[in-house]
């Protein structure tokens, strides 16, 4: 079991990824955008960030670097969490140093087994 913090602005999404997440045994917090993420972390102390990248205001690689810059922060795991599988998208998202990406629309089994490496090599 691990703490997982979603930052995800559309519901469809947060419902269905917090949903397989706790059913597989994890604690879920949801950030709507990237002011509560920053917010929330020091309280909630996730093993785990799961960052969408289209987020209102503040972007998810914009948040990515925001946190790193914060006290405890700097090697927390986070996933990228997009829609998005253009190449030159794909190489901002590891450039920036995310641990991981996930596709939007979700495939359970590559969502848990992505989970899982990012909480293991940490
Ligand atoms: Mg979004």
């Amino acid at each position: 079991m691990a703490k997982i913090l979603i930052v995800e602005d559309n519901q469809l999404n947060l419902e269905l990824s917090r949903d397989i997440l706790t059913f597989n045994g994890h604690e879920v917090e949801h950030a709507e955008d990237c002011e509560a993420c920053l917010s929330k972390v020091d309280a909630f102390m996730p093993d785990l960030i799961l960052m969408d990248i289209g987020l209102p205001g503040i972007s998810g690689v914009d948040c990515f670097k925001l946190l790193r810059q914060k006290s405890g922060f700097d090697k927390v795991p986070v996933l990228a969490f997009t829609a998005s599988v253009m190449p030159d998208e794909i190489k901002k998202i590891t450039d920036t140093g995310f641990s991981g990406l996930i596709e939007k629309p979700i495939r359970v089994s590559t969502f848990l087994s992505t989970i899982n490496d990012a909480l293991e090599v940490k």
